[in-house]
């Protein structure tokens, strides 16, 4: 099986980006999102591991991928998980891109990103994609346990601004857990230095929503009115119903335009919000 592969093999309905590759050097991830979706298609989803042979491989496959590709690592599993720091596939491959004429986007929660700054700065096309989901340190503590904290995730993206473009993810909109938050976050992630932010509500998928509920049962009766009562599902999901979504999106994005940055929707059926790539690959043009 191949390494880079074309992102979304499934090919969600849902899905705006433009083509484009995925790579991960790790199946798997230690970050403990109690929302993440790829928990539910991947085996053993919290023992993180490196893929085997993955250098070697990589170099070997890089060779056949047409120049000007978008590439980004990864779409589930975060290439600066704690393994990174002990293996540094993640590195090794940027090393590797430098030899190429690629664009390449990098998607983490993980302030482990700036230690490889002296190599970002030498990609010829790069961007970074940070997920921000709240600025509560104690709320961040129990839905991305192991994650950066959000002070760590600014100061990320205070960091590589300096230098390259960088796109933050505010998401998931996680009604009303972290909605009410939107102009502040907004705000900060502008002072920041970021060029475009995305958003997406958070969607149902069996696994993940047992263990929302496990840590924030209060939401239980919200939730199970909102999302299995009125809610739709699509593609394997089950989103918030359509109202709803719109309008936590559009409010979003007035803060965001009237800050003056890029902002895009992800998988939500509002593609004509956006006013770039809903994936930040207009940034690499
Ligand atoms: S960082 Fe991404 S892949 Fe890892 S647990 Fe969180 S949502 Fe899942």
């Amino acid at each position: 099986m191949s390494l880079i592969t074309p992102f979304d093999p499934w090919k969600n309905s849902l899905c705006t980006c433009p083509f484009k590759y995925s790579l991960s050097a790790y199946t798997g991830c230690v970050h403990g999102c109690l929302y993440c979706y790829a928990s539910s298609y991947i085996r053993n989803f919290s023992l993180a591991r490196a893929k085997k042979d993955f250098l070697a491989r990589l170099k070997r496959e890089i060779k056949k991928i047409p120049q000007n590709s978008i590439i980004t690592l990864a779409s589930s599993s975060d290439p600066y998980q704690p393994l990174e720091k002990k293996l540094r596939l993640t590195r090794e491959s940027l090393k590797i891109f430098e030899n190429y004429k690629l664009r390449i986007n990098i998607v983490t929660k993980s302030s482990l990103i700036l230690e490889d700054s002296d190599i970002l700065r030498n990609l010829e096309r790069v961007t970074v994609s940070i997920s921000l989901t709240t600025l509560d340190e104690k709320l961040a503590k129990k839905l991305e346990p192991y994650a950066s904290s959000p002070n760590q995730k600014l100061r990320a993206i205070e960091e590589l601004s300096k230098y390259i473009p960088v796109i933050v993810r505010f998401d998931p909109l996680i009604y009303e857990l972290n909605t009410s938050e939107i102009p502040k976050i907004v705000k900060i992630i502008k002072s920041a230095g970021a060029k475009q932010i995305i958003t997406s509500t958070y969607k149902i998928k069996p696994d993940n929503f047992k263990r929302m509920l496990k840590i924030f049962p209060e939401y239980k009766n919200l939730w199970e009115k909102l999302y299995l009562a009125e809610g739709e599902k699509r593609n394997g999901y089950v989103y918030l119903p359509e109202y709803l979504r719109k309008k936590l999106i559009s409010l979003v994005r007035l803060i965001v335009l009237g800050e003056n940055l890029k902002f895009s929707c992800c998988r939500e059926g509002f593609a004509n919000l956006n006013t770039a790539n809903c994936d930040g690959s207009s940034l690499l043009d």
